[in-house]
C-alpha cells in the first residue's frame, strides 16, 4: 500500500494564548516524530512565534506545516495586531477577543474541506469545533491546557456544587468524591461559578463544557506517575477517554529549542547561561509568573524587598503593563547595584525551560499555570506556590498536599489580571522562599522533586507512559481511518 495513503493527518488548533500554543506546538511535533503528518492553523503574527522551530523540524525530515488564516481584529472591534490573549490588556478585551475565536469557524472548516485530515486537536475554546469535526466525519480531540486533577476537580464540583452550601467566600469545603480530600473556597475560584445570573461568560464557559464533553476524548500534557489515580477517575468516574502524551517540553532537546519556545527571549540565552555558570549546583531561584500576569508595582516592591532581605541567589522575570508610566519605579533604591550579581532581573520574556534544566537551579517561584508546574517537575525541582487565578489553586493542591514538592506563599483569593492590590507581603515571600531552599524539610522536598523530574523523563521515552498512551492514540485513530475508507 502507499506509505502516504496510509498517514495519519492530524490537525492542531491551539487558542491563541501562549499557555496554549506552547505545549500543544510542542505536542504537534512530537506526533509529527511518531510519523505523523501534522498542520498546525494559526494567525500570521502567532505563526511567527514557532515558525523557525517548525522549519528546523521540517529539515530533519517532519511531516509538519503551518496554515495560516487573518485574526478577524477588526470585525471583534480589537486593535490590529491583538491575535493573542496575552495582548489584551483588559477584561473588555479579553471578551471581544474570546468572542472572536467564534470567527474562526468557517476558515477552518474550509481548510478542513480541502486537506481531509484524520483527526482534529483543539483549544477549549474553539466550542464550534465538535460540530466541524462531526460534519466531516473525524474525532475532535479537545485539549484544554490543565492537567486531570483540576478537570476531575471541576467535573466534581459541577455534579455535587458544594461551593453553593457554604455561607462565606473564605469558608472551606471538601470536593466530594476525589481520590483525595481536597479542601477549596469559593474565593479561590473563577467567579462564574458562584454568578447567580447568566452572563455573557458563564454562557460561554457552558458552551465550552459541552464541547469538551461531547468530544471524543481529551489529550492532555501530563503523565500518568504525576496524578495516576486522576487518570483513572477521569475514566472511570468522569467516564471519558483520555491520553496522557506529556511532559511536552522535554521534546526540546537542544539549547536553541529550549530558548526559543514561545517566542525569542529579552535576554540573550548566552547571557543566561554564562550567568547560570558561574553558580553552585541547586542555588539558584527561579522566579517567573507566567505570560499573563501584570504584578502592580507595590507587589513588586514586596518581592524585590523579600529577595534582597532572603540571601538567595535568584533569576527573576518581571512584566509590568508596557502602558504603565510607573516602569522601574517599584524597584528600591539601588536593588540591582545592591545585588551584586546575586540576582539576574529579566524584563519581559524569559527562556524557562532552559533555566528550569540548567543544574544551577534549585527552586522555582511559581503561579502554577500547568505548563510551568510540569515544566518545575521535569527538571525536578522543589516550588513555591503562588496560585493566581484560572486551574491554579487546584495545581497548587497537586504540588504542596499531594506531591509534597511545594510550599504555598499563602494566597488565599483569585486575583485579576492586573490587581492593584498587595496580596502578599515581603515577610511571607521571605519565609517561603527560605524554606525552599534551605535545611532538611528543602532537602526531602528537593528529593522528591529529582525522583518525579526522573519519572517525568522516563514517560516521554520510547516505552514509557506518555509515549505508549501516544502510541496507543495513533493506533485507534490509524484503526478510526481504515475503517471509514
Ligand atoms: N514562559 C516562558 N517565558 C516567560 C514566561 C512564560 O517561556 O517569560 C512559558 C512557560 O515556560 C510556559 C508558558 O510560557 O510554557 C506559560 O504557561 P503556564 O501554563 O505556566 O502559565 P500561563 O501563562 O498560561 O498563565
Amino acid at each position: 500500500m502507499d506509505k502516504r495513503a496510509d498517514q495519519l493527518h492530524v490537525y492542531f488548533l491551539p487558542m491563541m494564548a501562549p499557555g496554549h500554543m506552547i505545549p500543544l506546538v510542542d505536542m504537534a511535533r512530537q506526533f509529527s516524530r511518531h510519523g505523523v503528518k501534522v498542520t498546525i492553523i494559526t494567525t500570521p503574527l502567532n505563526a511567527t512565534k514557532f515558525s523557525k522551530t517548525i522549519q528546523k523540524d521540517r529539515e530533519l525530515g517532519s511531516d509538519i506545516s503551518i496554515r495560516t488564516t487573518e485574526f478577524p481584529c477588526k470585525e471583534a472591534g480589537l486593535p490590529e495586531g491583538c491575535e493573542n490573549l496575552a495582548s489584551t490588556t483588559s477584561s473588555e478585551m479579553t471578551m471581544k477577543f474570546i468572542k472572536a475565536l467564534y470567527l474562526f469557524e468557517q476558515p477552518v472548516e474550509q481548510f478542513m474541506k480541502e486537506d481531509h485530515p484524520d483527526c482534529l486537536i483543539v483549544g477549549t475554546f474553539f466550542a464550534w469545533a465538535v460540530d466541524v469535526a462531526a460534519k466531516l466525519g473525524i474525532p475532535r480531540l479537545a485539549f484544554n491546557g490543565t492537567g486531570l486533577l483540576p478537570m476531575c476537580a471541576y467535573h466534581c464540583l459541577m455534579e455535587h456544587k458544594p461551593h453553593l452550601k457554604v455561607e462565606s467566600e473564605t469558608e472551606e469545603f471538601i470536593i466530594p468524591g476525589l481520590p483525595d480530600t481536597i479542601k477549596m473556597s469559593r474565593s479561590k475560584l473563577s467567579q462564574h461559578w458562584t454568578d447567580e445570573k447568566e452572563t455573557p461568560m458563564t454562557a460561554m464557559v457552558k458552551d465550552f463544557m459541552r464541547a469538551e464533553r461531547t468530544s471524543y476524548g481529551a489529550i492532555v500534557n501530563s503523565f500518568y506517575e504525576l496524578e495516576p489515580n486522576y487518570v483513572q477517575h477521569f475514566r472511570k468516574v468522569v467516564g471519558r477517554k483520555v491520553w496522557h502524551v506529556g511532559p511536552v517540553s522535554l521534546c526540546n532537546k537542544d539549547n536553541e529549542d529550549k530558548s526559543q519556545r514561545g517566542q525569542d527571549s529579552s535576554l540573550c540565552e548566552q547571557k543566561c547561561l554564562d550567568w547560570l555558570n558561574t553558580k553552585e549546583p541547586k542555588s539558584v531561584i527561579y522566579i517567573c509568573f507566567g505570560s499573563m500576569s501584570i504584578f502592580s508595582s507595590d507587589q513588586l516592591l514586596e518581592i524585590a524587598t523579600a529577595l534582597e532581605a532572603s540571601d538567595q541567589q535568584f533569576i527573576w522575570v518581571v512584566r509590568q503593563n508596557t502602558t504603565n508610566e510607573e516602569q522601574d519605579k517599584w524597584m528600591p533604591e539601588g536593588f540591582e547595584e545592591k545585588l551584586n550579581g546575586r540576582g539576574l532581573i529579566i524584563k519581559g520574556w524569559a527562556p524557562q525551560v532552559l533555566i528550569l534544566d540548567h543544574e544551577a537551579t534549585g527552586g522555582f517561584v511559581t503561579h502554577c499555570g500547568w505548563n510551568s508546574l510540569l515544566e518545575g517537575v521535569s527538571a525536578g525541582v522543589p516550588m513555591v506556590t503562588w496560585p493566581l487565578s484560572a486551574e491554579q489553586f487546584f495545581n497548587e493542591k497537586l504540588l504542596v498536599e499531594i506531591l509534597k514538592i511545594g510550599v504555598p506563599v499563602g494566597v488565599q483569593a483569585w486575583s485579576q489580571r492586573t490587581d492593584s492590590r498587595v496580596p502578599i507581603n515581603r515577610e511571607n515571600i521571605q519565609i517561603a522562599v527560605t524554606k525552599l531552599m534551605v535545611g532538611q524539610e528543602a532537602e526531602e522536598m528537593r528529593g522528591r522533586a529529582d525522583a518525579l523530574g526522573n519519572s517525568a523523563k522516563m514517560a516521554v521515552e520510547k516505552g514509557g507512559s506518555s509515549d505508549n498512551s501516544l502510541i496507543s492514540l495513533l493506533e485507534e485513530l490509524r484503526m478510526g481511518k481504515s475503517s471509514s475508507n
